[in-house]
């Protein structure tokens, strides 16, 4: 009897012993770490590294900032947060990660991304499109997975993949498997287009092209589209209500209001939120009327329209920095050429809507800049009026409460351990949010 129960006991152990270096190899593989342990230093670490006690300088909780709290993380959850001794008891056996001179925060969540494309001034949009291959595309989404993780964004909303199809979906599981690493994702899938208003085009009528997104038109149309989309595996629905379309290259509207109400009630129906291209004044109207999650780029706001958004509770995602970086690459020089018309345009359309009290998406566009780069975009959000501790608040809870991400985007007990810790105090100085020393996300160190 005694040897069948060692049997089972040795194959309990080896068990365990299979488990820890299965969940370590994976741990790995996430993030990279540099150091491989051996077996024995594994098992004993997993006994003990089950909690990690952080102690940075400031905590900011998603809400606001409190100076001299720690966290304590208990596998991939926030177990305690607080001023320390009274709120936080960690045992004994807890890591500790002592941050001097640094703020942690929550992970940070990007708005608006396109992990699929790269900056403009490096290729064309019509260029990725229509000469990269699918394999190329997938490759740099890859390091634009890491580059954006690394930066402490550890969620991203990707809102379209611009011509590769359900790529995103794809990229989404790899990360999800552990295979490479990255942000978790949000994803668009194709997006959806009014027949003929997007691109590329060719002015030879016979061309056919293949097209940033996926084109439909009609209630059924629109319908059909909008659920093919979500069983394929969109997060969002992301719908170009104005596109510039035909010769003339105005940004005029696209479907109708019913197109979009209908669209907005599928996706609704189905716990998706929809997320709406739109830089026309009527195109916005429409978008508002139907209910829509979030407005991008916004540029034909108007204080009327703030007025509605903010009623419904409809966001702007302002996407500043993707303007200013297209201004740039036509050839504006930032503090010396005088500001071009969409820069002063988006100047004005950002502060009606925060006089106006509209919700505000952190979203650049990142794609048509740098990945990686994505806190360009708060500092710019600081620069064009709105107070740092709201940008970190817009990056942060208001982001995860926007795209229904009840346990993301806060420093609370019980929410995930996506944790970002950066040097300084970033209400002070919105670039501290660039000083990225310390990325947690799911309870797993990814950078430090
Ligand atoms: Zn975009």
């Amino acid at each position: 009897m005694h040897g069948i129960e060692n049997k089972f006991v040795y194959q309990a152990i080896e068990l365990v012993y299979r488990n820890v270096i299965f969940i370590r190899m994976k741990r790995f593989q996430l993030c990279f770490l540099l150091v491989f342990l051996s077996v024995n230093q594994l098992v004993a670490q997993a006994k003990t590294d089950n909690y990690t006690l952080l102690k940075p300088d400031r905590v900011f909780d998603g809400e606001r900032m409190h100076t001299g709290w720690w966290v304590l993380v208990k596998g991939n959850r926030i177990e305690a947060a607080g001023e320390p001794p009274g709120s936080i008891s960690a045992p004994a056996s807890a890591k500790i990660i002592e941050l001097k001179g640094m703020t942690l925060m929550p992970g940070m969540i990007e708005g608006h991304s396109h992990l699929f494309l790269h900056p403009y001034n490096e290729t064309s949009w019509n260029d990725q499109v229509l000469t990269e291959s699918r394999a190329e595309r997938t490759a740099r989404a890859v390091v634009h997975a890491k580059e954006t993780l690394m930066a402490g964004f550890t969620t991203v909303r990707d809102l379209g993949t611009e011509g590769a199809g359900y790529d995103d979906v794809g990229l989404k599981k790899a990360i999800i498997k552990g295979i490479v690493p990255g942000p978790r994702m949000l994803v668009a899938t194709r997006a959806i287009v009014a027949t003929g208003s997007y691109g590329p085009r060719s002015e030879v009528a016979e061309t056919v092209l293949p097209q940033g997104a996926e084109e439909t038109d009609g209630i059924d149309g629109i319908s059909r589209t909008v659920r093919s989309q979500i069983g394929h595996g969109a997060d969002v629905v992301k719908i170009y209500v104005d596109y510039r379309w035909g010769l003339n290259d105005v940004a005029a509207p696209t479907f109708t209001e019913e197109e979009l109400k209908t669209a907005v009630q599928v996706a609704k129906s189905s716990g998706r939120m929809v997320a709406v291209h739109s830089g026309t004044e009527e195109g916005m109207r429409r978008a508002i009327a139907a209910g829509v999650t979030t407005i991008e780029h916004g540029d034909g706001g108007t204080p009327e329209l703030f007025r509605m958004m903010k009623e419904k509770g409809i966001a702007l995602c302002p996407t500043i920095a993707a303007t200013e970086a297209i201004s740039t690459y036509h050839g504006w020089k930032k503090g010396i050429g005088p500001e071009p018309a969409g820069v002063k345009k988006k100047h004005y359309i950002f502060s009606e809507a925060l006089k106006a009290g509209v919700t505000i998406c952190m979203g650049g566009d990142v794609g048509v800049f740098t990945h990686g780069d994505n806190s360009r975009e708060m500092v710019l959000m600081v620069e064009y009026g709105m107070e740092p501790i709201d940008v970190l608040r817009s990056a942060t809870s208001v982001n995860a409460a926007l795209f229904g991400l009840t346990d993301l985007g806060n420093i609370k007990v019980g929410y995930l351990a996506d944790l970002v810790a950066v040097y300084g105090n970033p209400v002070e100085d919105i670039g501290n949010v660039k000083q990225v020393e310390i990325v947690i996300k799911d309870g797993i160190i990814c950078k430090k």
